[in-house]
């Protein structure tokens, strides 16, 4: 449980953003959802950048991201792999 304490615990834990510089908080909930897909690191941009971030990957805008394309896991960039390779 690398985000829980010693004990276990869980609390949320404020991140400063890497692209916009705004604090936001990385919530227990989020937290768990990492540990369960075994993620080692807590995300290095807020909530809005990575969707942003993550839509100029995908070559569309922010406002075309659904909606839960915008929570934290890397299943959707694993699946987006896999998507592509099967088009090949
Ligand atoms: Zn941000």
């Amino acid at each position: 449980m690398p985000f829980a304490d010693a004990s276990g615990n869980y609390a949320d834990k404020t991140i400063k953003c890497s692209r916009c510089h705004q604090e936001f908080t990385f919530t227990v909930g989020e937290q768990k959802f990492f540990d369960e897909k075994d993620l080692k690191f807590p995300p290095g941009k807020c909530k809005n950048c990575r969707a942003i971030a993550k839509a100029e990957r995908e070559g569309t805008k922010p406002d075309q991201v659904p909606a839960h394309k915008e929570f934290w896991g890397g299943d959707d960039e694993v699946g987006n792999r896999r998507e592509r390779g099967n088009r090949r």
